[in-house]
C-alpha cells in the first residue's frame, strides 16, 4: 500500500480505527463464483456466501460484485460510477464499516471499471464479457 496516495491513507487510518489492519482484509477473490454459493437475494441481486451476519456478509452482486467483508464504505464507487448503479446499504455491527456500497442496479453497468480500479481496498470485481 502506498501512503503517498491520500485515499490509501484514509483507508489505512480507518482500518486501524476498526482494529482490522495487517493482513486480515484481503481483496475480493476474482474466482469467488467458483468457491462461493448464492445464499440469498438482496435488492434484486444475488448474495454469495456463506454469510454469518452481522460479521460476515459475503459478496453482493454477480456481474458487479462487492465483497461486503472487504468494503470499508469509502463511497468512492458511488461517486465515480457514471450510471449511478450503487446505493448505500447499512451494515450495523460489521467490523470494517457500518455502511456498504450495494450494486443495486448492476444490470446498468457499462463495464467502464472505474469503481473496480478506484476502490482503495479492491472490494469490487466487474465481470466483463
Ligand atoms: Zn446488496
Amino acid at each position: 500500500m502506498c501512503y503517498c496516495n491520500p485515499t490509501s491513507t484514509i483507508s489505512f487510518i480507518k482500518a486501524v480505527e476498526y482494529g482490522v489492519y495487517e493482513g486480515e482484509i484481503l481483496p475480493i477473490d476474482p474466482n469467488f463464483k467458483n468457491k462461493m454459493k448464492v445464499v440469498d437475494q438482496h435488492q434484486g441481486h444475488d448474495v454469495w456466501g456463506p454469510t454469518d451476519p452481522p460479521k460476515k456478509l459475503g459478496v453482493h452482486g454477480t456481474n458487479v460484485s462487492v465483497d461486503w467483508d472487504v468494503c470499508q464504505g469509502d463511497g468512492i464507487c458511488l461517486s465515480v460510477c457514471p450510471v449511478q448503479l450503487y446505493d448505500w446499504a447499512d451494515s450495523p455491527g460489521h467490523p470494517t464499516s457500518e455502511k456498504k456500497s450495494d450494486p443495486a442496479r448492476e444490470k446498468d453497468c457499462i463495464q467502464c471499471l472505474a469503481c473496480e480500479v478506484n476502490c482503495p481496498v479492491q472490494a469490487i470485481k466487474i465481470t466483463t464479457k
